[in-house]
């Protein structure tokens, strides 16, 4: 399969260039925060868990987070052409599982797009996002600290797929059209 991981700060656009790169390549999207969301929206016991930690600007543990997205995978359609992970990896230990998880499958992530935005953008981006979204963790306190986790978990995940020559990173700056033209560039030189 065709498996790409995108990744950046909260609010960089990940989930914004997913939904062109589904209908470009006909992957499909893998959102472990819309994962998250609706299980605290069913109101089911994990879904309280969860949300003890995501309306707090921290990470699902890495346990819990790996399960669930194991389930998912595990209950795709068969001709699935591919994954974009968004979300996903957001730990060296999640990336390391996911890494094992490809391999048991026989398969492979082809690359990690970081989307690469500044601090300052990001947060005008969050809080413009909370007055419509209603996500509990779009308030400019709650953003901090998803920053302040973003580059202490999730960046050394960027080194590591570096280290496995499966990195790039662009600008997240720009129209949408054109960071998708940006992330195309890339996964067309993969492919
Ligand atoms: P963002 O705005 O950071 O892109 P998401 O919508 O991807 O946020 O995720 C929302 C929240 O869900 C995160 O702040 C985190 O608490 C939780 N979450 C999502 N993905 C993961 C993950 N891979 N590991 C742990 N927690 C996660």
């Amino acid at each position: 399969m065709r498996n790409i991981i995108l990744c950046g700060a909260p609010g960089c656009g990940k989930g914004t260039q997913s939904e062109f790169i589904v209908e470009r390549y006909n992957l499909t999207h893998l959102s472990t925060g819309d994962i998250m969301r609706a299980e605290v929206a069913s109101g089911s016991e994990l879904g309280k868990l969860i949300s003890s930690y995501t309306s707090n600007g921290q990470l699902v543990p890495d346990d819990v987070t790996i399960q669930i997205l194991e389930q998912h995978i595990d209950s795709l359609p068969s001709d699935t052409k591919g994954l974009i992970f968004d979300g996903y990896p957001r730990t060296l230990a999640q990336a390391k599982e996911l890494e094992a998880l490809m391999e048991r499958r026989g398969d492979s992530t082809a690359v990690l797009i970081d989307i690469n935005v500044p601090e300052h953008e990001i947060i005008r981006r969050l809080i413009e996002r909370g007055k419509t979204s209603g996500r509990a963790d779009d308030n400019i306190e709650t953003i901090k600290k998803r920053l302040i986790v973003y580059h202490d978990q999730t960046r050394p995940v960027d080194a590591y797929y570096d280290s496995l020559g499966k990195y790039a990173r662009i600008k997240g700056m720009g129209t949408i059209p054109e960071i998708f033209e940006r992330i195309v560039e890339v996964m067309d030189r993969m492919y």
